[in-house]
This record gives structure tokens, sequence and C-alpha cells, in this order.
């Protein structure tokens, strides 16, 4: 048996707190790619970063002006 080592190739999770976003969009702006806002108005975001995305996530997360966009497991800085 191999043990319980993992391998983990994921970035960090996403998470974006629905009290605070007012839809600004900057977000999509900065990761299109983890984030759009829907014709509908909701925003649509991926629960999960690649690692070659968390530049990307890290920028939304800091040009959010409502500081809704919280990013958890960022390791390695
Ligand atoms: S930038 Fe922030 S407030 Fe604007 S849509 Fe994205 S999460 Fe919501």
């Amino acid at each position: 048996m191999a043990g319980r080592m993992r391998m983990r190739a994921e970035g960090p999770r996403i998470s974006v707190d629905n009290e605070r976003c007012e839809r600004f969009g900057l977000c999509e702006w900065e990761a299109p790619a983890l984030f759009q806002l829907r014709r509908d108005g909701r925003l649509r975001y991926r629960r999960r970063a690649q690692p070659h995305e968390i530049e990307q996530a890290a920028a939304a997360a800091r040009c959010c002006p409502m500081q809704a966009i919280a990013l958890t497991g960022v390791t390695g800085r």
C-alpha cells in the first residue's frame, strides 16, 4: 500500500461572500477564466483555481472593492 501521501496539483480554493459582492465585475476583468458575471446578474466562479491561475485569482481578490473574494490553501508564499 502506498500510504496516504498525496500529490496535490491543485491551486487555492476560491470563495465569494455573496453578502458583500456588489457585482461590479472587476474580478472578471482580472480573471475571466475564473469569474463571470452572468446576464442575470449573478456571479459565477470556479471554486478551485489551477496552480497556473493563482496569480489571476490573487489579482481578482486584490481588486475586489468589497473584499468579497477569499482564497484558501495558497501555499508556497
Ligand atoms: S469584484 Fe468583488 S464585488 Fe465585484 S463582482 Fe467580483 S466579487 Fe463581486
